[in-house]
């Protein structure tokens, strides 16, 4: 399902290709957020236009709502949506986590992931709240957030479900810890993801030649754990690399700071197999990908680009931190697109003072002009990431693009 195709010379950092029915990925590779079964504000046409490989939607969600066996009776997540590309879903352990956890914790989603590099640490991001999600070692209860309804995640029933959407590429159930818990509780919680990884994949295995199912050539991948302790990361690099998955993910707390996040990853990366694909789970700032690439990162997904294109942030390089923020007035009469460089739909169509007048006047189409540019800026960055490994240049390519904070 995956084959190398080139490891840069000085660096862990590797090309290659993941091949699934629905087409095939090359990577280094950004995988798009569709939480929903939607990228938010963008028809799945217009993703193939942007050149997207891969789109990951949440299986927590789409269980709450339309539900799996609607989304099966449609044809699984190709059928349902209209993507026919390459597919994830993400197990619904995190959103477990932000509804335990992560609200005692005042963790999670809107939070800083990494509380120590919070600029402006805002009182009610850190609001502490009480657990919805009881978990014991046969699964987690919890309450829908839609309508307060109770429902139960175990290994198993969640592969069930995952099976039911029929993404190409399906993830287990894990059990994500804070980076405010303890060493026995992080231990605690990555012996109990191990032993829900076997769970899940003795699951998967039992339901392989299943006829019902929209998505037959479905992949399982491992999650490993441990939050930012370097035994814990190692164990369970070594326990989860060493089931028969068919790819591994990087989950959980990866410490309080980005260096934290470099350690896991180091720790992590040697000691899963070679010739499996490695996905780092929920994180992909441009610095971050170069971080995860260097390291031996095969994909990525990461929310922040839609979610900051809808908010008026867009990518462009040459500005610190690679973006700017279209309601400024400084871009009030800017007749140039947003970069002068860009190919997509909206640089090619667009003045930023037309797209500064949509997004301060709140238009709908200001959501999908913004987020077609931040989406064609990441699928280009990954390109020249990709050729710069193959000329095994990436430290040149990301000395270009090292800018002050
Ligand atoms: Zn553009």
């Amino acid at each position: 399902m995956f084959t190398l195709q080139h490891r840069h010379k000085e660096l862990p950092a590797r090309t290659g290709n993941l091949v699934t029915v629905h087409g095939s990925v090359s990577t280094p590779a950004f995988v798009v957020v569709a939480t929903r079964a939607t990228v938010k504000a963008v028809e799945p046409q217009a993703l193939v236009d942007i050149g997207v490989q891969i789109v990951i939607s949440n299986s927590y969600h789409l269980h709450l709502r339309p539900g799996e066996e609607t989304v099966a009776s449609l044809g699984g997540l190709h059928g349902f949506s209209g993507w026919r590309g390459p597919t994830m879903t993400d197990s619904g352990g995190f959103q477990v986590f932000s509804l335990g956890a992560g609200k005692e914790h005042g963790v999670g989603k809107v939070a800083s992931i990494f509380p120590d590099e919070d600029p402006q640490p805002r009182a009610s991001h850190y609001r502490q709240g009480k657990s919805l999600v009881q978990l014991t070692d046969e699964g987690a209860t919890f309450r829908s957030i839609i309508d307060g309804s109770k429902h139960f995640f175990s290994p198993e029933n969640v592969i069930e479900l995952e099976r039911k959407l029929g993404a190409d590429i399906i993830l287990v159930l894990d059990e994500c810890t804070s980076p405010l818990h303890d060493y026995a509780y992080t231990k605690a919680a990555m012996e109990r993801t191990h032993r829900w990884a076997q769970r899940a994949l003795h699951a998967f295995e039992k339901t392989a030649d299943h006829r019902s199912y929209p998505n037959t050539d479905q992949v399982l991948y491992g999650i490993v754990q441990g939050g930012a302790y370097e035994d814990l990361r190692k164990e369970s690099a070594r326990v989860i690399g060493g089931m028969l998955f068919g790819g591994f993910a990087i989950g959980g707390s990866l410490g309080k700071s980005k260096e934290e996040m470099h350690h896991v990853l180091d720790w992590t990366i040697p000691l899963l197999p070679d010739d499996k694909a490695r996905h780092l789970l929920g994180i992909g700032e441009i610095e971050d990908i170069f971080a995860g690439v260097r390291r031996g990162v095969d994909t990525f997904d990461c929310a922040a680009a839609t979610r900051i294109a809808r908010n008026g942030t867009v990518f462009l390089k040459s500005e610190p931190r690679h973006r700017i923020n279209l309601r400024n007035t400084r871009f009030r009469d800017d007749p140039r697109p947003i970069d002068e460089t860009c190919d997509c739909f909206t640089c090619r169509q667009h003045s930023r003072a037309y797209l500064s007048h949509l997004c301060r006047s709140g238009e709908f189409s200001f959501y999908r002009l913004a987020t077609i540019h931040n989406l064609r800026f990441l699928v280009r960055l990954m390109e020249r990431i990709r050729e710069a490994i193959e000329s095994d240049e990436l430290d040149e390519l990301e000395a270009e693009w090292r800018t002050p904070a």
